[in-house]
């Protein structure tokens, strides 16, 4: 989508700070760090939440859990949490889907 920050992230048109990259899946610090470790990954291609994954799709959504996964173990990540807010009211304020990452501190549930 041409309009959507995260697409031109993706792409490289809007700098980030890069975790890691491959043909599916692009992960990058979050800018506004809410814990000491915060970073999002996000598809290459356009999806706006998690409310448009399909049958069509959800293969980029498993790819993108297997790359969790795998960045965890080799940050040394012993405990953290994945979020995706979907629509406005749940905080969502980028509409292209994206899974946050955090750890290295002490959480709260219910989350707020
Ligand atoms: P959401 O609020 O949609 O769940 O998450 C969007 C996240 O994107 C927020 O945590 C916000 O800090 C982050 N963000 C927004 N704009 C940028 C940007 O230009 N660069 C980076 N690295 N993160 C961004
Ligand atoms: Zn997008």
């Amino acid at each position: 989508m041409s309009d959507c920050l995260f697409c031109k992230i993706a792409a490289g048109e809007i700098p980030s700070n890069k975790v890691y990259e491959d043909e599916v899946c692009y992960a990058f610090h979050d800018i506004a760090p809410q814990a000491p470790t915060h970073f999002l990954v996000i598809p290459k291609a356009h999806i706006g939440s998690v409310s448009e994954i399909t049958e069509d799709n959800s293969g980029v959504a498993a790819h993108i859990f297997e790359v969790i996964a795998k960045l965890s173990k080799e940050l040394g990540l012993d405990s953290y949490r994945v979020v995706s807010n979907i629509g406005e009211q749940a905080g969502q304020s980028v509409f292209h889907l994206h899974f946050h990452v955090l750890s290295g501190r002490d959480m709260t549930w219910p989350p707020g």
